[in-house]
């Protein structure tokens, strides 16, 4: 019978997750973008945003742990680890080419991806540390994002903001934060924090300006898509790079706390996106209709 830690990893492998180690809960799974762009179509938004090539992106999180249980989150909060080994930077550079290999060998005889496109797939160029779970949950973070530099890899990290000082000492290519809310009340409502981490993330947010970096802001219909002055203050005041405004989609786990309805338009999205530039020094950079996003870039 399997033990109490490896069900989950079972369930989430039927998923498609791979694992980086026994015990561990490090895990890359190929997302859709990566799949389509692996069969000569569409590429994801950030293709289009920063020239991310999304066949040759690795989507994967160091840990599945996380100190939030946001109510648009995708993944099952039932899948715990307790216990969990922590893989190191090594095994997880180590790992990383075998386990993205085997997440898309199932593409290669398909007529639409091409012997070029699937080598060069094999021999991604990014890191999206952004799978699930919070980052900076995993205690060897800056030293692994360093490795995966080392190794040639740009980085994407996507943190929740609520360990300032962890993301402090990371250095990738490319930072986000998330900004779940225009207040405090708001914040603990949608993302069910352990603790109030609403002045840790108004933190994070203040190490922005200094980097390469974006404030992805989730809009939820009914929850948080009200009071676009404070996500503009807010997002003014961090000196972030851009900000990317998103609508929630309807997906995976978050199905079974939300309703459809809480997925905003795009014409609602960019209404927003564009209340928040019309009152900071943002500008329009770009948008993607059917990942329900706009990007907004500092001007400057
Ligand atoms: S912070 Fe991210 S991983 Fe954690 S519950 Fe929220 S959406 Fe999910």
């Amino acid at each position: 019978m399997a033990s109490t830690r490896s069900q989950p990893c079972e369930a989430l492998r039927r998923q498609g997750y791979q694992f980086f180690g026994e015990g561990s809960s490090a895990a890359l799974k190929p997302c859709l973008w990566c799949k389509k762009a692996l069969r000569g179509g569409e590429k994801c938004y950030k293709h289009q945003f920063y020239g991310i090539e999304s066949h040759r992106c690795v989507q994967m999180t160091p840990t599945l742990r996380c100190n939030q249980r946001c109510l648009f989150c995708w993944r099952s909060f039932e899948h715990a680890y307790p216990g969990e080994r922590d893989c190191t930077p090594a095994e997880i550079c180590e790992r990383l080419l075998p386990l993205q290999k085997r997440a898309l060998s199932g593409y290669k005889p398909s007529p639409y991806v091409t012997p070029e496109r699937f080598a060069e797939a094999l021999q991604p160029r990014h890191v999206a540390i952004s799978l699930s779970g919070e980052p900076t949950l995993y205690p060897f973070l800056p030293e692994l994002i360093d490795a995966l530099g080392g190794k040639g890899f740009s980085t994407f990290l996507v943190s929740n903001g609520t360990n300032p000082d962890v993301l402090s000492q990371c250095r990738p290519f490319q930072t986000y934060v998330s900004l779940t809310a225009p207040d405090r009340e708001t914040y603990l409502a949608l993302c069910r924090p352990e603790e109030d981490y609403w002045d840790r993330i108004q933190e994070s947010l203040d190490l922005l300006g200094k980097r390469r970096s974006a404030v992805r802001i989730t809009l939820v219909e009914g929850y948080n898509d009200s009071d676009p002055a404070s996500y503009a203050r807010m997002v003014q005041d961090s000196g972030a790079s851009f900000v990317e405004v998103k609508g929630y989609m309807f997906l995976g786990y978050s199905r079974k706390r939300l309703q459809r309805e809480n997925m905003p338009s795009f014409a609602h999205v960019k209404k927003f996106a564009e209340e928040i530039a019309r009152i900071s020094s943002y500008r329009f950079r770009d948008e993607n209709q059917a990942s329900r996003v706009v990007c907004l870039e500092r001007e400057g």
